[in-house]
């Protein structure tokens, strides 16, 4: 009668995820005892029911079922069963009533209900009652101590539950196969290569390799350690591979970057007749997209879609990074396309990414446009990314824009997400508004402070910069990094520091055990070239640790024409054209120190070799955002519809500003046009028009902002100043070199760049 009520306890044993071969011992000992329970009832066991149970077998051991033990012996059981319930389902309150009335029923010494409750605080993470359980007896089973392992491993107690682990092996008890799998990759999480070779060293000695997820578990640990070479001779030794096996090589060799070697794995998976599955076409799709061969990639594609697997949200997504990667944007659009409605949140991240990626500014911001009109939702990565475009444009505008959504979705305080935005107003010149997010940040990280540093490096506030460098360091006690220290140099030399700069070269080795790169040693070369100490800067250069390139001669020589040292100038030339033979630059700027000094002889010749190897420089193009709209202006530009206002607007300032004391320089033409003077030709370059459409377009008392390819001339450096003399405007210009900031007459850069 009483019987029908419960469960063969065998279910909940296999719940409990109980090693197949401790089974038939258990099942050996409890049909014995059960031999009456015939019939199997549907596992719905609750705490509730329990309790019904109980209260009915508690009135009934007063009668004569209890007098032959059966009673006892079914409450023993449908604790188990309760219990194992509760494990299950992560119902710790359940749990710990079942525990209270295991001690009432002191049915606490009994070690098959202990494990059972040992596996219900592990599971539910409660381990300091699992250990308290624990410490009471120390004749645990194997069974107990791996659900005890199991517990910590899967709280994320890797350490404890590695020593656990080991200590099985000091005890009288024989470890099973779930002991070493759960073992090994508990080493593999916390890379204990260490432990995890003497747990191998046990598996060959108490022969376990034969056991499928043992093998398995090896062969992955080894592959996250990245030691390639025991993972394939484990492979070739394992008895039985199986889909895992594949898995765990050929990720092993794509988080070695030795590409090729995985998707040769994934050949011979195919042919030794095994299936891929959605994991195994990644990490393949992956490795493909690293490799940038885009005819492996489409074989992989095809293989996808040949197992239905393609327009999945995860091969999908990996497929059009793939195509991201190899650059055949197109075909990543397409499968973006293709994905449709399956396309998730990751999906349109990658999109974005992947516009970004290929330099396709415009597309990024017009698909994260559909991405918010679709309701997806954004992650950091998503605003990193469509930032990043805001400041490569730049696009002040658009950058704003995310600002007030990432205020309306509170996500500004995100760290990453700051650090993004501190980079693109600090881009887009917007210093004050870079300085604003800095300060309103909750905490600040490495990259934040990196990032605000930077910004005051580049928009020529190298005071700043090294005092916020100070406060990072010192103050905050965060370690700098080797970015932080190519803002802080290149700061130190805009401002000509040296000492300073010398010192923090210095302290970058000695104390934060940096090793410089070549962008260091090029700020150093810069640092004292700008100071004047040519000599300094050309044995530094020539005693690098590595051949110099052309970077790092570069500084040099524009160091050598601002102090007018001709002969430096020459050897400096020599140097970069070996190295880049189609740089125009380096032979335009000796031409021009040519004309300075009167050697106009050497002029034709170097007008000469450019005509001849047809080196031509790159056409000046600046560009500035007017009610959301990019205006771009080439030098002399006609095109632009409002040319005639912006010519008559630049011709006025430049009469006004002649009155003020502006001469034009027109050392920087290399040669005269065809009915166009030399002034003319300086006169009409396109940052000056791109500032005068900009007084006609933009609000009075808003500050200009111009973008510029090139580097900014004497010249229009010059005039700047005083057209913000005389228009009483801020007018920031951005090169590819720096930023200038131009007020009331001063350039921020102090006409040192
Ligand atoms: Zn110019
Ligand atoms: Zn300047």
């Amino acid at each position: 009668m009483m019987a029908t009520s419960f469960t063969l306890p065998s279910l909940t044993i296999e719940n409990q995820r109980i090693p197949i071969n401790f089974l038939p011992t258990y099942r050996k000992r409890f049909n014995s005892k059960l031999c009456n329970v015939s019939k199997p009832i549907k596992l719905e066991t609750s705490v509730k029911t329990f309790s019904k149970t109980h209260q009915d077998t508690s009135i009934s051991n007063t009668g004569d079922i209890s007098s032959n033990g059966f009673a006892e012996n079914l409450d023993r059981l449908s604790l188990i069963s309760t219990i194992g319930e509760c494990s299950k389902n992560r119902n710790l309150v359940h749990g710990k009533q079942c525990h209270g009335l295991v001690l009432k029923l002191g049915f606490d010494q009994d070690k098959f209900v202990a494990t059972t409750l040992v596996n219900l605080y592990s599971k539910c993470g409660d381990l300091e009652s699992a250990c308290k359980l624990f410490d009471k007896s120390s004749e645990w089973d194997i069974v107990s101590w791996n659900s005890f392992i199991s517990g910590y491993s899967s709280n994320g107690m890797y350490n404890e539950a590695l020593n656990y682990c080991m200590q099985v092996f000091t005890l009288d008890i024989e470890p099973n196969h779930y002991t070493f799998s759960i073992g090994l990759s508990i080493c593999a999480s916390v890379r204990a290569v260490e432990e995890g070779r003497q747990l191998h060293a046990y598996i060959v000695k108490m022969e376990y390799f034969a056991y499928p997820a043992v093998g398995n578990s090896l062969l992955t640990m080894y592959s996250k350690f990245g030691m390639m070479d025991e993972v394939e001779i484990l492979f070739k030794e394992l008895p039985e591979k199986n889909l895992i096996s594949w898995t765990a090589i050929i990720t092993g060799f794509y988080r070695q970057r030795c590409f090729a070697k995985a998707l040769r794995q994934f050949c011979h998976m195919r042919e030794s007749g095994e299936d891929p599955n959605e994991h195994t076409f990644v990490v393949v799709m992956a490795s493909c997209g690293c490799m940038f061969v885009p005819m492996y990639g489409r074989m992989i594609h095809a293989q996808a879609i040949k197992f239905g697997m393609a327009s999945g949200v995860f091969v999908g997504t990996a497929i059009l990074d793939m195509y991201s990667e190899t650059k055949q944007m197109d075909d990543a659009r397409k499968q973006f396309e293709e994905m449709g409605v399956l396309a998730s949140d990751v999906s349109w991240n990658a999109l974005v990414a992947a516009y970004v990626r290929n330099g396709k500014m415009a597309e990024a911001l017009e698909a994260f446009d559909r991405m918010l009109g679709n309701g997806v939702s954004c992650d950091q990565f998503t605003y990193s990314n469509v930032l990043k475009v805001c400041s490569s444009i730049p696009s002040l505008s658009s950058g704003q824009q995310i600002h007030a959504h990432l205020i309306k979705f509170n996500c500004e305080s995100n760290m990453h997400v700051g650090s993004s935005l501190i980079e693109m107003y600090a881009k887009c010149g917007n210093l004050a508004d870079a300085e604003y997010v800095f300060h309103s940040m909750p905490t600040r990280d490495m990259i934040s402070w990196n990032s605000i540093i930077k910004a005051y490096s580049q928009n020529g506030y190298p005071k700043k910069a090294i005092m916020h460098f100070r406060k990072m360091t010192e103050e905050e006690g965060i370690k700098p990094t080797s970015i932080t220290f190519v803002a802080v140099l290149s700061a130190c030399s805009h401002s000509g520091l040296v000492d300073e700069g010398l010192d923090l070269f210095a302290s970058m080795i000695r104390d934060y055990e940096i090793i410089p790169e070549e962008t260091h040693f090029s700020c150093m070369v810069d640092l004292l070239g700008r100071a004047g100490r040519l000599e300094e800067a050309k044995d530094f250069a020539s005693n690098l640790p590595f051949k110099p390139k052309a970077s790092i001669w570069r500084p040099l020589l524009a160091a050598c024409r601002s102090h007018r040292n001709l002969k430096m100038a020459e050897f400096v030339a020599e140097r970069i054209t070996k190295l880049e033979p189609g740089d125009p630059t380096v032979h335009i700027t000796l031409s021009n120190m040519y004309a300075e000094s009167g050697r106009w002889g050497d002029v034709d010749k170097i007008r000469k070799i450019l005509k001849l190897s047809e080196l031509k420089k790159e056409p000046g193009c600046s560009w500035i955002e007017v009610s959301n709209r990019m205006h771009r202006f080439y030098s002399r530009d006609m095109k632009h519809t409002e040319m005639p206002k912006v010519y008559g607007k630049l011709n006025d300032l430049v009469k006004q500003i002649k009155d003020l004391g502006y001469t034009p320089d027109t050392s920087v033409v290399l040669h005269q046009g065809v009915g166009v003077s030399k002034e003319e030709q300086v006169l009409y370059h396109s940052e000056k028009l791109a500032v005068c459409f900009g007084l006609l377009n933009l609000p009075t008392g808003k500050p200009i902002r111009v973008f510029k390819n090139l580097r900014v001339c004497q010249d229009c450096h010059s005039a700047m100043k005083f057209i913000s003399e005389i228009s009483k405007r801020d007018i920031v210009l951005r090169d590819n070199y720096r930023f200038h900031h131009f007020n009331q007459g001063s350039c921020s850069c102090g006409d040192y760049w």
